[in-house]
C-alpha cells in the first residue's frame, strides 16, 4: 500500500513509513492511501476466537507486505496493543466497544500507541530522529505523551487549548516531564490546529526542524483504528441476526474514516452513524450536500469540539468526490449537551454504568436509529470512546454521583504541572520551536 496527499493523487505516491514520518504532505493535504485492496477473503477468516492482536498482526501484513512479514508484523502488533478492545452489551440492539482500557483510558491509545512503535522502528533504521507536533482538543494528546513518553529519538510538543480541557486531561498532557513538552495555547483547539498546520508548511521550520505530527491527520494514527472494527465484527459475525451498524462520537473524524476503511476493504456492514455534539458540520454535509466549516462550539463532549473536521478531506477521496454516494453509508445524529447529560442519567438508572460524555451522544444516536426501524433485527456497535472517570465533573452534574477514577489516572492528579503558556499564533510557536529544538 502507498500513500499520496488528498490534494495532489497524481504526486508520486511513497511508503508507509514515510508517510508516517511526514505526518502532513507538503502541499498541505493529508496522507491518504492509492489503492483499496480487496481483503475480503482476510476478513472473513477472522472469527470470534481470533484476539485483537490476531486481526491487527494479520492486517498489518496484508497491507504492508512489502515491509512486514507474519512474524514482524504480529511483533508490532504485540508491541502496539498490550491492551484490547472489549465489548459489552448495553441494551437490545445496542452493544459498546469499549476503546478505553489503554494507558490514558481512550481510543486514541489504540493510534498514538501503534504510531509510536512505528516511528521509533523507523527513526531507529534511519539513524534519525524527530519533534512531534500536536495539537489536542483533550485526549489525543495525553494518548500521545503516553505512547511516546521515553521513546528514543522522538520529543513531543502539546498544544492544547488553555481552559477547555478537563483538569485531569491537563494534569495528563503536563505531568509526564522528559521528552513530552505541554504548551498552553491562549485560544481555541482550532486555533492549536491552525498553528500546527501552518507549522508543518512553514518553510524556516521544515528546514531546521524534523517536525512530523501525530494526530489524527497521520496516517499511522488512522490505519490501526480500523483493526477494533474488524476485530469487533469477527466477534460478533455468527451472533447477527440482521444488519450491522457501527455508531461513532465523532469530532475530527478520524475514527470514522478508519472505520470507513475497513469496510471499503471489505467488512461487511451496511451503514455507519456519526454522532457528533452541536459541532454538526458532516450531519448538516450529509443532510444538504454543503461543508461548512466554522469555529468550534464548546459542548460537554469536548474532545469533539471540532468545527472544521480534517477528515474530511479524506473522506471526500474515499467517495470519489461524490462519485459516490456518502448518504447512503453514513447517517449523522447530532446531541445537544442536554441530551448527552439526559442520555448519561437514564443508562446509569437502567444499568447502574457510568458512560462518558463522548460516548453518551453515540448511545443516543444508536437509539435514534434503531427507533427509525422499528420490529428490525439491526445491531448497532456503539464505540466508548473514552473511560468515564475521565469527566467525572460531568457524571456529578447529571447524574449526581461519581464514576470511580482508574488507577493509572488518579495517581497523575498528585503531581505538578508543568506547561508554557504561548499565544495562539504561529510565530510564537516557531520562536519556541526554532529555540528549543532546531538543528
Ligand atoms: C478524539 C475523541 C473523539 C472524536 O474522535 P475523532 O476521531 O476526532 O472523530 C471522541 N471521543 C473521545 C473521548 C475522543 O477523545
Amino acid at each position: 500500500m502507498r500513500f499520496t496527499s488528498t490534494r495532489d493523487s497524481s504526486a508520486e505516491s511513497i511508503t508507509f513509513g514515510e508517510a508516517v514520518l511526514r505526518g502532513l504532505a507538503p502541499d498541505g493535504g493529508l496522507y491518504h492511501p492509492t489503492d483499496e485492496p480487496d481483503l475480503r477473503a482476510l476478513i472473513r477468516s477472522f472469527g470470534a476466537d481470533s484476539t485483537f492482536v490476531d486481526v491487527a498482526g494479520a492486517m498489518i501484513q496484508a497491507l504492508f507486505p512489502e515491509q512486514y512479514d507474519a512474524a514482524a508484523a504480529r511483533a508490532l502488533a504485540l508491541k502496539a496493543f498490550p491492551f484490547e478492545p472489549r465489548l459489552t452489551r448495553l441494551e437490545p440492539g445496542i452493544l459498546l466497544l469499549e476503546l478505553f482500557h489503554g494507558p490514558s483510558c481512550a481510543f486514541k491509545d489504540f493510534g498514538a500507541s501503534f504510531l509510536a512503535a512505528t516511528m521509533e522502528e523507523q527513526l531507529a533504521q534511519r539513524g534519525d530522529r524527530a519533534v512531534i507536533l500536536t495539537a489536542t482538543s483533550g485526549d489525543t494528546g495525553s494518548a500521545v505523551a503516553h505512547a511516546f513518553h521515553r521513546r528514543e529519538h522522538i520529543d513531543v510538543v502539546i498544544l492544547y487549548p488553555s481552559g477547555r480541557v478537563s483538569p485531569l486531561q491537563e494534569q495528563q498532557l503536563t505531568t509526564l516531564g522528559g521528552n513530552v513538552t505541554a504548551l498552553e495555547v491562549e485560544g481555541s483547539f482550532d486555533d492549536c490546529q491552525r498553528m500546527v498546520k501552518d507549522a508543518f508548511v512553514d518553510e524556516t521550520l521544515r528546514q531546521d526542524v524534523p517536525l512530523t505530527s501525530a494526530n489524527s491527520i497521520n496516517i499511522g494514527r488512522l490505519i490501526p483504528q480500523s483493526f477494533y472494527y474488524l476485530w469487533a465484527f469477527a466477534q460478533l459475525k455468527e451472533q447477527i441476526q440482521d444488519e450491522l451498524v457501527f455508531c461513532v462520537p465523532s469530532g475530527n473524524f478520524g475514527n470514522l474514516t478508519a472505520g470507513i476503511l475497513a469496510w471499503r476493504w471489505g467488512m461487511p456492514v451496511s451503514q455507519f452513524i456519526a454522532a457528533t455534539n452541536t459541532n454538526d458540520v458532516i450531519p448538516e454535509y450529509l443532510r444538504s450536500g454543503v461543508f461548512t466549516p466554522r469555529p468550534s462550539i464548546r459542548t460537554l463532549a469536548n474532545a469533539m469540539d471540532v468545527g472544521n473536521p480534517s477528515n474530511f478531506e479524506r473522506m471526500k477521496t474515499i467517495f470519489s468526490d461524490g462519485m459516490l454516494d456518502i448518504a447512503s453509508v453514513l447517517t449523522g445524529v447530532v446531541v445537544d449537551d442536554e441530551t448527552i447529560k439526559a442520555t448519561m442519567k437514564n443508562v446509569y438508572d437502567a444499568t447502574g454504568e457510568f458512560i462518558c460524555p463522548h460516548t453518551a451522544t453515540g448511545v443516543y444516536a444508536a437509539r435514534t436509529f434503531l427507533e427509525a426501524e422499528p420490529g428490525s433485527d439491526t445491531t448497532v456497535v456503539t464505540l466508548a470512546t473514552a473511560h468515564a472517570g475521565k469527566f467525572i465533573e460531568v457524571s456529578r452534574d447529571a447524574i449526581g454521583a461519581e464514576p470511580e477514577i482508574p488507577e493509572r489516572l488518579a495517581e497523575l492528579m498528585q503531581r505538578k504541572k508543568e506547561a508554557t503558556r504561548i499565544a495562539p499564533t504561529l510565530d510564537s510557536l516557531k520562536s519556541f520551536l526554532m529555540e528549543r529544538y532546531s538543528t
